[in-house]
């Protein structure tokens, strides 16, 4: 089979899909309060087009899928998509991040369309602070998200951006891994968007503050190509984590790539650089032929991945996170 190998030498077999610039939340961090100029529904890419497009790249070795965005559970019909996707030989895993206000609802008929894995956004335990972060009320949905995702038996991540809201409650919301089997990660928050100019707080601050509560945690091994840093305290079910991209860089085994919702295929998430996959999904070609542009435009493409991303030197502007979906 081929492979997609960049001219580092690193090889890709993740890709993550942004779903839709569209989000039921509106996170300071994120997205404007007032929202923002929706991609046209023309110009987003039909499953038809994801599904073509990943068979494309399961065949040059991508075996991970995750599904994000914006919200990805706002999207229309997201069951049938991951049924589409959990059916393309060669991929063997659909993931899912979600801020969870939609998930529990959907859950069990995701689970039997073949999704694998769920991460969970969760930046605090207070509906007074979630409605200061996000705009909207809903701690109690997550927490059910969460739940659910459990029961039903899905590994479970949960992702928490530090920040001034919620600086003085981390180490309560550390304590839902020790009595749940997860693992919460940390995020630093990164300057992109309507963050650029936002404070956020250094894993490396966290982790001292939670050791002088809980003790002295042990570092885990790190799994390859994993962004995060991983740590277990004594008598915790689950561990905790950092992904720290300004301060602990991780490109150097990155295995990802992004599709935005509007059809880029991106290689970093730091730069502007991408390969117009749409435009040769729209332009006229189909089976076999259209397989084998979408193969060698790729293939030439991710020879200009990045070595490494320069949010330490400049923070992005052009690009919002709901487009690349973190
Ligand atoms: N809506 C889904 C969610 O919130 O999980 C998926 C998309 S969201 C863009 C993916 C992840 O990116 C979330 O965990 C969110 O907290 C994180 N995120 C968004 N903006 C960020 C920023 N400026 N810095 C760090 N993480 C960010
Ligand atoms: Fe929406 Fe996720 Fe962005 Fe929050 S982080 S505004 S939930 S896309």
């Amino acid at each position: 089979m081929e492979s997609l190998t960049d001219s580092f030498g690193r090889t890709i077999n993740y890709l993550r899909i942004s779903l839709t610039d569209k989000c039921n939340l509106r996170c300071r961090y994120c997205m404007p309060p007032q929202g923002i100029n929706h991609i046209p529904h023309q110009e987003i890419l039909t499953f038809e087009e994801i599904t073509e497009l990943v068979r494309v790249l399961a065949g040059l070795g991508v075996k991970k899928i995750r599904l994000t965005g914006g919200e990805p559970l706002v999207r229309r019909d997201i069951v049938s998509l991951v049924k589409l996707l959990k059916d393309i030989p060669g991929i063997e895993e659909i993931c899912l991040t979600t801020n969870g206000i939609l998930f529990s609802e959907l859950a069990t008929d995701l689970k039997a369309a073949g999704l694998s894995r769920v991460n969970i956004s969760l930046d605090t335990l207070n509906d007074d602070t979630f409605f200061a972060i996000t705009g909207s009320r809903g701690v109690e949905k997550v927490l059910q998200s969460l739940k659910t995702a459990l029961d039903l038996g899905f590994p479970v991540k949960i992702n928490c951006v530090p920040s001034q809201y919620n600086a003085s409650e981390l180490a309560e919301i550390t304590l839902l891994a020790k009595s749940n089997p997860i693992d919460l990660r940390f995020i630093e928050l990164m300057p992109i968007g309507c963050a650029n100019g936002m404070k956020g707080l250094k894993s490396d601050f966290i982790l001292s503050e939670l050791e002088e509560k809980f003790g002295k945690a042990a570092p885990l091994k790190r799994q390859n190509h994993s962004p995060e840093t991983l740590y277990h305290f004594d008598g915790f079910d689950g561990n905790i984590g950092f992904i720290s991209p300004l301060s602990h860089a991780f490109c150097s085994d990155c295995n990802r790539i992004r599709l935005t919702a509007s059809g880029l295929l991106k290689f970093c998430l730091c730069y502007d650089d991408a390969l117009d996959v749409k435009k040769l999904l729209r332009s006229g070609e189909s089976g076999i032929k259209l397989y084998d542009i979408l193969s060698k435009e790729i293939q030439k493409a991710i020879k200009e991945k990045p070595e490494a991303h320069t949010f330490n030197q400049q923070g992005l502007k052009s690009h919002m996170m709901t487009e690349i979906g973190g």
